[in-house]
């Protein structure tokens, strides 16, 4: 059982849920990571080669209101491409740094390391006249109607029935850009952190790239690298321990395994919230057909479980 599953190599993309607790401050943030990585350390222990990329969701859009209510014209907020940067670089300085104390504390020769990394989009998209993505805070009505004095270009849509929230261009992501790197580093038995919040989103042009504003999704991402890096999985933890069909109802069903065509057709009878559980959804089928391998979406806390095959389990 054990040699089966060795040197499996997986892409685990983590949620919001793995970051961020009610308390947006640096030391709590920092402890649901820690907590995380744990989780995460121990399927390394166990064997398998693991690719970490993750959300960033709530830190980029909170990130965006600070940089704008502090700018100046000597100190302008950074454009959207930079705040993405700016957030792969301090949620992956937090993984890095819990992930290699949990190395430390069970003697595992690893190392993580954060990349910032860049994923190629089409400046085509029709993403871009159409913003799904969404970032930072939750609001009620009446707190969206007040921010909207503040930011009146900002566009706002109901989350999952959970409130509203700011939402931004979702371009979908074409190829990641430093995909070679992450292989290296996997072949080399460090732990890449790679394409957080989706990756920052450029374009090329004329031979060069070019940062764009918007925010893909890092289930969408996710599933691309897994197939740029050649992954023999790709696992999607978040907060729920399976997609749902009826999600919410008095009839709620849990999806187990799933065979990728049944899943369409629960995608095409509209099963999944657009922005929460659609893009998992649509990011495992992607997957599963570019290459033939599983894709599984379930809870953080089913993720040392795997092998019992738990969750909602995509496959060919
Ligand atoms: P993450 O931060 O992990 O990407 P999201 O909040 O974006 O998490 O997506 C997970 C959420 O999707 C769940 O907590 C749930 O509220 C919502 N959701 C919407 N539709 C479904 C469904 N059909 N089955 C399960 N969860 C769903
Ligand atoms: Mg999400």
């Amino acid at each position: 059982m054990k040699e089966a599953t060795k040197m499996k190599k997986i892409v685990v993309a983590l949620g919001g849920n793995a970051i961020q607790a009610n308390d947006n401050s640096a030391t709590a943030q920092q402890k649901a990571v820690r907590k995380t990585m744990k989780v995460i350390a121990q399927m390394i222990e166990n064997g398998d080669q693991v690719a970490i990329t993750h959300g960033n969701g709530p830190q980029v859009g909170n990130l965006l209101l600070q940089q704008h209510k502090g700018a100046s014209d000597a100190n302008p907020a950074m454009p959207l491409d930079t705040i993405s940067a700016m957030t792969q670089g301090s949620i992956g300085y937090w993984m890095q740094k819990a992930l290699d104390d949990q190395f430390k504390h069970d003697n595992y020769p690893s190392q993580a390391v954060a990349l910032v990394t860049q994923t190629i989009v089409d400046i085509n998209d029709p993403a871009f006249n159409n913003p799904t993505k969404p970032i930072g805070p939750f609001y009620n009505f009446n707190e969206m109607q007040k921010q909207r004095i503040y930011h009146p270009d900002y566009i706002y849509k109901q989350d999952a029935g959970r409130g509203y929230r700011q939402v931004v261009a979702s371009p979908k992501p074409l190829e990641i850009v430093n995909a070679p790197i992450i292989k290296n580093l996997l072949n080399n038995n460090f732990v890449p952190i790679a394409a957080g919040g989706g990756g920052i989103p450029v374009v090329v042009d004329h031979g060069h790239l070019d940062g764009v504003a918007g925010v893909i999704d890092k289930d969408f991402s996710a599933a691309k690298m897994a197939e740029d890096i050649n992954a023999d999985e790709l696992v999607i933890l978040t907060t729920v321990d399976n997609a749902y069909l009826n999600y919410n109802e008095a009839n709620q069903t849990a999806i187990g395994k799933v065979k990728v065509d049944q899943l369409k057709q629960y995608l095409k009878d509209g099963h999944f919230a657009a922005g929460s559980m659609k893009p998992k959804i649509e990011a495992a089928i992607e997957f599963v057909e570019k290459t033939g391998n599983r894709a599984i979406i379930t809870s953080l806390r089913n993720a040392n479980k795997l092998n019992d095959e738990v969750g909602t389990i995509v496959y060919n």
